[in-house]
């Protein structure tokens, strides 16, 4: 069936609410303040809305610039919404994956747990704290990292993560917020939604139950930008709707054991997930990555030896001295026995692959209409929020270069 078709009403209905709005006059006033609304989907692929009928966001890339972005290395969601916040790798910001161990306090550390109120666990400067800097205005529904003091500040309005609020009580969290007196109204607005991660990793991707989810975010964004319209400033918002990484199936037959390859007497520690995180005594290393080669299904490196195009590797104290990554789909276990798969679907692989990457879209005064652009990675979007909001950027490792064609000239 061609869902496509059966949608057409709906969708030219919307894409007039869009084209309106996209061809909104941009304020006779150059200076005059944009606003800035970003919407994080966990996990949203970027091929998902040609499985289901997203007839929202099928409207909005018409009215605005589309791409499939790719995510920063390790394709995990801490990292990765770390990475936008501030414009760094992971390597750079420190969340070099949701859980690490920490050589120096001898611990590990997960972003699941209070251990990110230790010092030093996020570095750089995430995008809320740049702007209120310099005297623009922040709220931050439940984007990770954002509830947290970094370097002394928190956004002016921030919330703790909790999955309870359904996603039209968020969505008018946010509508609330820009339709306060001028005055009142935040500069920039990120907000968060866990699906359809859960639903992809619970069913699988193309599953009938991750259909149904992104098929339920996009009528949530149906409700959302047409309510968003009554806010006083509608005609100064870019709105950014984007994702942390991909999401691909996994199997039993695409599992490898590792415990049985390796001298076990010579592991330290491992470091579960994807990618694996390998310590090995010092003297093993070379012997471990021989072994680890020629297992096959993954790709074994020394720590510091990582290719530049992953930007992973520098931080000694979190990283283990031998990362693994598995072939796409590939589990790695470390057991004498391990459990069945818990899981139908996961991320984590190779940032460069396709599965990995995840939608952009944006749209608003700022941006071209029905323009497709080149693909690019996702800590730029750090640089694409400086520019729409006019603030200057703390060091990150965006370029320009690669965002600067989806604005108007
Ligand atoms: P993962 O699939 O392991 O990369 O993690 C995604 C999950 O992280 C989501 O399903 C959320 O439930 C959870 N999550 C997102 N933000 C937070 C947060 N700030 N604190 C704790 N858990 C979170
Ligand atoms: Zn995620
Ligand atoms: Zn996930």
């Amino acid at each position: 069936m061609n869902y496509k078709s059966t949608i057409l009403s709906a969708s030219a209905l919307l894409l007039g609410v869009f084209y309106s709005m996209a061809a909104s006059p941009v304020p006779s006033d150059d200076n005059q303040q944009q606003y800035v609304i970003v919407l994080s989907m966990d996990g949203f692929r970027h091929d998902l809305p040609e499985h289901c009928n997203t007839p929202t966001l099928d409207s909005l890339k018409k009215a605005g610039v589309y791409t499939d972005v790719y995510p920063s290395f390790p394709a995990n969601t801490f990292p990765n919404h770390y990475a936008m916040a501030t414009g760094l790798y992971p390597d750079h910001h420190g969340v070099v994956n949701n859980t690490f161990y920490d050589k120096r306090a001898k611990a590990f550390r997960s972003v699941f747990s209070k251990d990110v109120l230790t010092e030093n666990f996020w570095g750089g400067e995430p995008i809320w704290n740049t702007a209120e800097r310099q005297g623009l205005t922040a709220n931050i529904f439940m984007w990770p990292g954002s509830d947290i003091l970094i370097g002394g500040h928190r956004p002016s309005k921030w919330m703790h993560y909790t999955p309870e609020p359904s996603y039209r009580e968020r969505a008018d969290w946010v509508i609330e917020a820009m339709t306060r007196p001028e005055e009142e109204i935040p500069h920039l607005v990120m907000w968060y939604f866990e699906e359809p991660d859960a639903s992809l990793h619970h069913h699988g991707v193309f599953s009938k139950e991750s259909i149904a989810q992104v098929e339920h975010i996009d009528s949530t964004l149906c409700y959302f930008f047409r309510e968003i319209r009554r806010s006083p400033v509608f005609d100064r918002i870019n709105f950014i709707v984007t994702a942390d990484h991909g999401m691909t199936n996994l199997s039993e037959e695409h599992r490898l054991n590792l415990y049985n390859l390796l001298d076990t007497t010579q592991v330290i520690r491992t470091v579960p997930g994807s990618p694996f995180g390998l310590e090995v005594k010092p003297e093993y290393r070379k012997e471990a990555l021989r072994i680890l080669r020629r297992a096959g299904h993954l790709t074994a490196w020394a720590r510091e030896q990582i290719p530049a195009r992953y930007h992973y590797g520098s931080r000694e104290d979190r990283i283990t001295n031998i990362v693994l990554l598995p072939d796409l789909g590939w589990t790695l276990d470390y057991s004498p026995a391990p459990a069945p798969l818990k899981k139908a679907a996961a991320h984590g692989f190779d940032n460069y692959n396709p599965d990995m990457h995840m939608v952009f879209f944006a749209s608003g005064p700022a941006f071209r209409r029905d323009y497709v652009h080149k693909s690019f990675q996702n800590n730029n979007l750090y640089l694409i929020i400086c520019h729409l909001l006019g603030i200057e950027p703390a060091p990150n490792d965006g370029e320009w270069k690669n965002i600067r064609k989806m604005f108007h000239e």
